[in-house]
């Protein structure tokens, strides 16, 4: 176990790291951080949950300096809600460092705001790599004085055919720069990438103690395709009907078509479930993690891409309606649950002839899968499986200065709710959305209507 403060950490940095709670390192930091502060490039294998992020972070955070009004640090992920994520657990450890100036640059997002707030350049960019690519080439940034490149996620990064833009981003950056690279997995074709890319770089590779292993539970169950609606449900109702009510699970389809229609089919059934892919609007993709991580959606169905966005640390239960194609994405899947010394099931439905692909999966793991008989069940009648939360929207956000408190003063004032009804608050730019018990929704949707937020009539909906 230990502290940060044998690390040659800048005070301000120590001191959001005590302001944030973390105590000591965890392995990868312990293991990362000494290299990365000396300069050395590092492959670091590290998951989410590892605190990989607060590694990297603190590294770079570290290195650039503020006075210097130029682009010093450079992140690149595959995902723009994990870009999210990433610049805001950076900007925490950026507490106490003043003006210092971060950039979230990623596609899917309009180009227009992106150009008009890089007139002077950010110290710090954190960005996908296509976006990242087309500013460098327009030179609306420039990478000349880039100390440091981290590649967050690389694996994911190269599944999502990024590596030419990666490749061309390297081009076009300041030939010497740190280059840190994290990645869940270690294929060949990371190893290759770390070559082109990285000068004798330090690796680290965590294997946590056995007794610190999270105890993921993992089952197969053999089913016949037309069975499978039928297995989840029944998988799902056991799991929904026994617990707390905050239980959260994610089910994993290999294709978009099936994460709608397996999404519909558990809606039809009386499970608040949500559906989440790459063909959705990037508001209603953010509508639906909003949802899923505010307890008002219990079942979120995904492809594998689209769950790379999720934050949320343990889920308890990870089912896999069509067996993963390949060994690695399943443990990725399995890897969303028991995090953090916490328990968690992984359950994998597996047709006949999808068992090459669960074989894949054993040798890979090297020890045999556990088969368990399903017994499917015909349908019972219809229970009512629903989150404990419902979400309300209000069209207004961080542009009409809207703020957290401001919604929940709304609530407990004069709508009269007591605070313990009143779950998560996301503020977006143009729209906020706040979770509350489901029993009370209505109350609340009336009496937000009927009353004022911050002084002011906004329009409220409730989701779903
Ligand atoms: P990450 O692997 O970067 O997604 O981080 C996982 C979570 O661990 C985040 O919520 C961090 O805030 C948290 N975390 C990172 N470093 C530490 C630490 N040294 N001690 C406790 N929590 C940490």
């Amino acid at each position: 176990m230990t502290s940060f403060d044998t690390l040659p950490l800048k005070p301000a940095l120590l001191a959001s790291v005590e302001t944030l709670g973390y105590a000591t390192m965890t392995p990868v930091q312990a293991q990362s951080l000494p290299p990365m502060l000396e300069g050395r490039d590092v492959i670091a294998q590290a998951q989410t949950g590892s605190g990989k992020t607060a590694a990297f972070g603190l590294s770079l955070l570290q290195s650039i300096d503020v006075d210097t009004i130029r682009l010093q640090a450079l992140v690149l992920c595959p995902t723009r809600e994990l870009a999210d994520q990433v610049s805001k657990a950076i900007r925490k450890l950026a507490a106490n460092i003043p003006n210092v100036k971060l950039l979230t640059l990623c596609g899917g997002m309009p180009l227009g705001p992106q150009l008009a707030s890089l007139t002077h350049d950010p110290h710090i960019v954190v960005g996908t790599p296509g976006r990242v690519q087309e500013h460098l080439k327009r030179e609306s940034l420039h990478g000349g004085g880039i100390k440091v490149l981290v590649l967050d996620e690389a694996d994911r990064m190269l599944d999502m055919g990024f590596t030419e833009a990666i490749d061309d981003i390297i081009g076009r950056i300041a030939k010497h720069h740190q280059t840190l690279l994290f990645s869940a997995t270690y294929p060949d074709e990371i190893r290759a990438v770390s070559k082109r890319v990285q000068r004798d770089p330090v690796e680290v590779t965590v294997d946590a103690p056995a007794d610190e292993k999270p105890a993921i539970e993992q089952r197969f169950h053999e089913v016949e395709p037309a069975q499978k609606p039928d297995a989840l449900a029944q998988l799902l109702g056991g799991v929904h009907a026994t617990d707390t009510g905050m239980n959260q699970t994610l089910v994993f389809c290999n294709m978009r078509r099936e994460v709608d229609a397996v999404a519909q089919e558990l809606d039809r059934r009386g499970f608040s479930a949500l559906a989440l892919h790459g063909d959705m609007e990037q508001r209603d993709r953010d509508e639906v993690l909003v949802r899923f991580a505010n307890h008002s959606c219990a079942v979120l169905v995904a492809t594998d891409v689209a769950a790379r966005g999720l934050d949320i640390a343990a889920l308890p239960l990870v089912v896999s309606y069509d067996i993963a194609h390949d060994p690695e994405t399943h443990t990725h899947r399995i890897g969303r649950t028991g995090r953090a010394g916490q328990s968690g099931l992984a359950i994998t439905l597996c047709t006949p002839r999808e068992r090459p692909k669960a074989a894949n999966i054993e040798e890979l793991n090297g020890t045999p899968l556990r088969w368990v008989p399903l017994k499917i069940s015909p349908a019972r009648s219809k229970t009512l499986h629903l989150a404990p939360m419902k979400t309300l929207v209000i069209d207004a956000g961080r542009q009409d200065k809207l703020r957290p408190g401001d919604i929940l003063g709304a609530l407990t004032g004069d709508a009269g709710l007591a605070a313990k009804d009143i779950g998560k608050i996301d503020v977006f730019a143009t729209r906020a959305y706040v979770a509350i018990s489901r029993a009370l929704a209505n109350k609340a949707l009336e009496r937000l209507r009927a009353g004022k937020i911050k002084g002011r009539n906004f329009r409220v909906r409730p989701l779903g």
